[in-house]
């Protein structure tokens, strides 16, 4: 055995340097936070649980059915079905397995009408997979629920804007996409809330 170590084993150093470095945590700044009752700010941009945004004017999603969000997704999740009248597509149910998206959000940027998002929620757990299977009325109502928590008066999401690709080459309703009024959704929602409790 060196000398080195033999001090090492004799003076307990390693032991002592443990300690100190234990000393100086307990007085340096703290990263955890107490959770659930403390809670981090989400970045804007975040990919959390997916909703159907309710479009502010007619209270019904805005998807088209179009199928550009079921053919670019890698892991095969959405599910839409859908039923053509005589002028045009109608989306009859729209679903999201939840549990197999990777949130890469390929979905949210092909979509040519800004129907889809991945909002800032995250806190969406369930023990039961089918928890975690969205249908097309649960995606709106994640969109309320959304709304209504979200701390501006307008909503717009960054990834509506697919990166890389010239603005010119975007459809039109994605290049002229506005700001959602999210005070015009909460009314929305109560008006259809108040007909339904009426009939
Ligand atoms: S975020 Fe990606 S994996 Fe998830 S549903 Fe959208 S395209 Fe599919
Ligand atoms: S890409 Fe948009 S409009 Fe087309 S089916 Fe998907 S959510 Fe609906």
């Amino acid at each position: 055995m060196r000398v080195g170590e033999i001090l090492n084993k004799v003076f307990l150093i390693e032991i002592f340097k443990g300690l100190a470095l234990t000393l100086r945590m307990l007085f340096s700044k703290t990263v955890t936070i107490q959770y659930p009752s403390q809670r981090r700010k989400v970045h804007e941009g975040f990919r959390g649980r997916h909703a159907l945004v309710r479009d502010p004017f007619s209270g019904n999603d805005k998807c088209i059915g179009c199928m550009r969000c079921t053919t670019v997704c890698p892991s095969k999740c959405i599910h839409i079905k859908r039923e053509k009248t005589e002028n045009k597509m109608v989306v009859i149910d729209y679903i999201i397995d939840a549990s197999r998206c990777i949130y890469c959000a390929y979905c949210v940027e092909a979509c040519p009408v800004c129907a889809l998002v991945l909002t800032e929620d995250y806190e969406y757990s369930s023990y039961r997979r089918e928890g975690l299977v969205f249908n097309k009325e649960k995606l709106l109502k994640n969109w309320d629920d959304f709304a209504k928590r979200w701390h501006k008066d307008f909503y717009f999401n960054k990834f509506w804007q697919p990166p890389g690709i010239d603005p010119s080459r975007w459809p039109k309703t994605k290049r002229e996409q506005a700001p959602i009024p999210l005070k015009r959704v909460v009314e929305i929602k109560r008006e259809v809330n108040d007909e339904s409790d009426g009939s």
